[in-house]
């Protein structure tokens, strides 16, 4: 008998706009523009926001209506739908609950694996916690561990590790220069290529 399946799926830039762009776009801060897609080291990036954040003392709340105003990307809902039909389907982001729960809630609350923002009484942002190192790559290895067959999908540098650990990891939407230094995993620019690429390597069957 076959394992049965379960998908990871990173977040931003698979089912949601990147949340930092559009809080740069809304607050016309520039800097808040780099993304994991240009700065690999995640902490380095966090930090950086954090003191950006506090320069234009901008509190949550202003980042949550941001956000709110956000939906899912088009054809995200359906997407999710297609997937959750045929199997097992976990969100793995570097964000944070506070900031994902408005698009969370858009999506009808898939599970969710991220993190937590520290927040003090004024709402300033005073800390992020992240969970652990690498958490999309260990929970990967977690449900293969747990006699799942994995798939992944993702666009940035930090989900490589997951794709690499899935049993079928796959591109969606990426940057021009990461196929080229990743090229193990496929790429994929829509969702009824994603579905096909999923279909295939997990059997679901597509229609
Ligand atoms: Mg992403």
């Amino acid at each position: 008998m076959r394992k049965p399946v379960l998908v990871c799926l990173d977040l931003e830039g698979v089912l949601v706009p990147e949340i930092w762009i559009n809080v740069a776009l809304k607050t016309g801060i520039e800097d808040l523009k780099i993304t994991t897609r240009e700065m690999p080291d995640y902490d380095k990036l966090m930090e950086r926001r954090l003191k950006i954040l506090d320069r234009h003392q901008l509190k949550i709340s202003d980042i949550q209506t941001v956000i709110a105003q956000m939906g899912p990307l088009d054809g995200a809902l359906e997407f999710v739908a297609w997937l959750r039909e045929r199997c097992q389907v976990v969100i793995l982001s570097d964000t944070f609950y506070q900031f994902a729960e408005p698009l969370m809630r858009q999506l009808g609350f898939p599970t969710l694996f991220c993190n937590q923002l520290e927040i003090d009484g004024c709402g300033r942002i005073v800390a992020y916690h992240m969970r652990m190192m690498d958490p999309k790559k260990h929970a990967v290895a977690a449900f293969k561990s747990l006699k799942f067959l994995t798939m992944a999908a993702g666009d940035s540098y930090n989900d490589t590790a997951m794709l690499g650990e899935a049993d079928a990891g796959f591109f969606f939407c990426p940057p021009e220069h990461l196929p080229k230094e990743f090229p193990q995993f496929p790429v994929t620019r829509t969702y009824s290529e994603l579905q096909g690429r999923f279909a295939k390597a997990g059997d679901l069957g597509l229609s």
